[in-house]
């Protein structure tokens, strides 16, 4: 199959014992992502604070691949990432601390045999647009025509409710 790009996001909310915080493990699964295929992109990586006594923050980024590989291939190396980095000494599968997901392929669109491409949810996810608009802004969404940065700034916009509100 000729190189196609990837946009994955990643995040993570769990320490892992060798990785340290969310933050290290998002840095150690992009460099596992970069075994892969080129990275032909990488944003920063964004804490969202936990929201709850008992949640956990998140730290999320998004990557953009090129690689030889297809979707469904690609996505069987993913969860063979995801699986790596869930391990934990003294259990066969611990927690998983990390989530890689395919968001769009240059490709176009993909569904079937457990997977969908575009993801279904990108539309609705800050944690997802904020970091992808900022290293592919120009990507075209193949479902609506929109960029990302047009469905991100969609997001981020005030509800027509707060624009209403008079500014303090
Ligand atoms: P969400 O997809 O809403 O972000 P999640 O990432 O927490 O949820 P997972 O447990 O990581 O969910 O994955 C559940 C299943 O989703 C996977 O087994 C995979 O086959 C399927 N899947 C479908 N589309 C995609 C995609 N675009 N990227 C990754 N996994 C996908
Ligand atoms: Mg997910
Ligand atoms: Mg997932």
């Amino acid at each position: 199959m000729p190189k196609t790009d990837y946009a994955i996001a990643l995040g993570s909310n769990r320490r892992h014992g060798n990785h340290g915080s969310p933050r290290g493990v998002i840095r150690a699964a992009a460099a596992a992502l970069a075994g892969l295929g080129p990275l032909k992109g990488f944003s920063t990586v964004r804490s969202t604070p936990a929201m709850g006594p008992a949640g956990r923050g998140f730290a999320n980024a998004a990557i953009i691949l090129s690689s030889k590989l297809g979707p469904l291939e690609l996505l069987r190396r993913l969860k063979e990432i995801e699986r790596d980095f869930g391990r934990r000494a003294g259990r066969r599968w611990g927690p998983r601390v990390i989530d890689l997901d395919i968001i769009l392929w240059s490709g176009g669109s993909w569904a079937g045999e457990g997977l969908i491409v575009p993801h279904p949810e990108m539309h609705r996810r800050r944690f997802v647009l904020d970091p992808l608009s900022e290293i592919a802004p120009l990507w075209r969404d193949p479902i609506s025509g929109l960029t990302l940065r047009q469905i991100q700034r969609r997001l981020a916009a005030p509800t027509p409710v707060d624009r209403n509100r008079p500014s303090a």
